[in-house]
């Protein structure tokens, strides 16, 4: 619910009790001065001149809320559901795959290894979707948090990178990584990092022809002191412009057509835009069509004040 905005305008007595109901139903609320953003979901606009008119109107604007939460949970429940369904068989077609491969049945023929690898890289891949969709459905729980520690962002970069080495190479692509000295510890949740660098990157690899590259740099993040900004950047396919905003939304693909070249979930950059902001960060892109694409989301490089009291004493992130 929290990429939803409410655009309220209207009588002066009523804002304080709305934004009260709203806030606790998980909107933010724009004022009537402030222009709707480009990413808006939702826009209501509040005419209410009486203040009957205006009780009717927060009611209904309850209830919708309500009913729009209560379909929320109930999308997330329904995701957790089919993928935990769909991950335990996907899991057996893998290991009774590799047994075969393994020849721990019997001999099989150079082909027929061939035909269970495809089998199982295959299954892999939708096992790694399968795994999406559940981060997804987790990500939209109310109660989720951030374990922020200090950490070595190349640390992260590194273990990404090598995830994705055979890729790499596979299409012949360079892979670079420039860290400033002003950029080398970030104070956030490693996992979270993690997941995001993975998207990126595995983005950047994803939609970058052969024979490319893809860049990795990070460096402090002008008048921001005490935060760092991180680009993943790629000399890829590119982004047209009026893609820049739908491409952070749930499920949303530039090519959505069935004969799509590129396979994927359409969740990837929604999950990330929802850790970078649980940090308080921001991310976003630039981009044009044939032109490459470069990502870039800002963490926090030190431990904010207000955290020291509370930070348990281990630490609170764990590995990659
Ligand atoms: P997925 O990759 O699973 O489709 P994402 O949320 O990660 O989902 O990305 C959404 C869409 O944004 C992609 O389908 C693609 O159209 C576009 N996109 C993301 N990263 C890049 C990139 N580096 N180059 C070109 N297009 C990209």
């Amino acid at each position: 619910m929290d990429h939803h905005r409410l655009y309220l305008q209207g009588d002066d007595a009523t804002p304080e009790r709305l934004r009260e109901i709203l806030a606790r139903e998980g909107f933010r609320v724009l004022d009537a001065q402030e222009a709707a953003p480009a990413n808006a979901r939702i826009m209501v606009e509040l005419d209410a001149s009486t203040p009957r008119e205006a009780a009717r109107r927060i009611e209904e604007l309850e209830r919708t809320a309500l009913e729009l939460r209560n379909l929320d949970v109930a999308k997330s429940q329904f995701l957790t559901n089919v993928s935990h369904e769909l991950r335990t068989p996907l899991t057996a077609i893998v290991t009774y795959g590799e047994i075969l491969r393994d020849g721990l049945l019997g001999e099989i023929t150079e082909r027929q290894g061939e035909a269970i690898e495809s089998m199982i890289g295959s299954c892999r891949q939708l096992l790694g979707m399968i795994e999406e969709i559940l981060t997804y459905a987790r990500t939209n729980a109310p109660a989720i948090d951030i374990r922020p520690a200090e950490f070595p962002l190349e640390e992260v970069v590194e273990s990404v990178r090598d995830m994705n080495a055979s890729l790499l190479e596979r299409k012949g692509l360079r892979f670079a990584t420039e860290l400033g000295e002003d950029a080398v510890h970030v104070w956030a949740d490693r996992d979270k990092v993690a997941h995001v660098l993975g998207n990126l990157i595995g983005n950047a690899i994803k939609f970058t022809p052969e024979g490319g590259w893809v860049r990795v740099m990070g460096s402090a993040a002008a008048g921001q002191p005490g935060w760092v900004q991180v680009q993943v950047e790629d000399s890829g396919i590119g982004i047209d412009r009026e893609h820049h905003e739908l491409i952070f939304r749930e499920f949303a693909q530039v090519d959505a057509s069935r004969s799509r070249v590129h396979h994927g979930t359409g969740l990837g950059l929604s999950i990330a835009r929802r850790f970078v902001e649980l940090h308080g960060g921001r991310i976003w892109v630039e981009s044009d069509l044939g032109k490459g694409s470069r990502f870039s989301f800002t963490l926090p490089c030190t431990q904010p004040a207000d955290e020291d009291a509370d930070e348990p004493a281990s630490g609170g992130a764990s590995g990659a």
